[in-house]
């Protein structure tokens, strides 16, 4: 990429593009092409063509996706499968159509069976049955790979995939119902602390362990991808250790300053017992994470503050 290639960042308003956006914009990468969803629905296949037949983008980061928590993914099934189905198959098709030097594709370590050998290497991909509540999301990424998979071996196109960890950082969702573990307990503890409410009610057992990296770390590796890797097959990026939930609950309790009780609610799902990404190969192509557990949660909570 030059520094003039138009370079388009596909849902630049969630939180994984607008890192992304971040990150090109201060390294001064100066044609930046984005839409919000009111402007371009990339379910809309017609929309879509118009728009890469009138932009004519270089490069291409894929980062739009219907996302969300354990919850959201296991009620909108069908929009989970459906809506990233569309979003990934328009804008990949005319990436080719329209014959972009690059493409990256992001997906998620849902993607890996739910009870693979851990850590999750590449290559145990498809060889078992995915984690029932967010198996529509992992269906489409899975196909979102080999799509650009097959694009590449039968066209010749140089699309690749991302595999990112459970994300956290700035943009955010916050809403109870649809979020990810990190804003929910971020929020939950930091209204039991303004409150003085006791207890705060962390979902599951809390054995389930999860790994996690700062946003603003995939940005970073989603363009260290983009320079240095052209391949079939999707490469992990995580910071290759993990926590359990209780752990983590203790750690933003603790950043919080909460001091209450907290409760585990085993009516709500665990989800996958554990999903660990291996990261070595990544690592061996030179590309590391920066940004610790403690040191990122740090960051956005005292970003949140200053919005709240
Ligand atoms: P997952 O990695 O796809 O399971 O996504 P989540 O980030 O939604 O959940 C991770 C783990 O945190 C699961 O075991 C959840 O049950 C647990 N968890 C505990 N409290 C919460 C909460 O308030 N919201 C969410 N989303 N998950 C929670």
């Amino acid at each position: 990429m030059e520094k003039h290639s138009k370079i388009y960042i596909a849902g630049h308003r969630g939180m994984v593009g607008s890192a992304i956006y971040r990150r090109l914009s201060s390294l001064g990468y100066q044609q930046l092409i984005t839409r919000t969803s009111a402007e371009l629905d990339l379910r809309d296949g017609a929309a879509v063509a118009q728009f890469f037949a009138q932009e004519k983008p270089e490069y291409v980061f894929l980062a739009a996706a219907k996302v969300g928590g354990i919850l959201a993914n296991n009620t909108y099934r069908a929009e989970f499968l459906y809506d990233n189905l569309m979003i990934q198959n328009h804008v990949i098709h005319q990436a080719y159509l329209h014959k972009v030097k690059k493409l990256l594709f992001l997906g998620s370590s849902c993607i890996y069976p739910k009870l693979a050998p851990q850590p999750l290497k590449e290559e145990y991909l498809l060889t078992g049955p995915l984690e029932e509540t967010n198996e529509p999301y992992a269906i489409a990424k899975i196909a979102g790979i080999k799509l650009c998979d097959a694009y590449r071996s039968q066209f010749g196109c140089n699309f690749i995939s991302a595999m990112p960890t459970n994300l956290y950082g700035p943009n955010d969702n916050y809403d109870l119902q649809k979020s990810h573990v990190i804003p929910a307990l971020l929020r939950k503890f930091h209204e039991a602390k303004v409150s003085g409410s006791p207890t705060v009610e962390v979902w599951g057992t809390g054995t389930p362990l999860r790994e996690f990296l700062h946003v603003d770390d995939l940005a970073e590796a989603c363009l260290f991808l983009m320079e240095n890797y052209s391949e079939a097959g999707q490469v992990n990026v995580g910071i290759g250790e993990d926590l359990s939930i209780k752990a983590l609950a203790g750690l933003i309790a603790q950043i919080v300053g909460f001091q209450g009780d907290i409760h585990f609610d085993t009516s709500k799902p665990d989800g996958t017992p554990r999903k660990l990404m291996d990261v070595s190969k990544i690592h061996a192509m030179g590309w590391k994470h920066r940004i610790s557990l403690e040191e990122g949660l740090k960051k956005v909570y005292a970003d949140m503050q200053e919005k709240w």
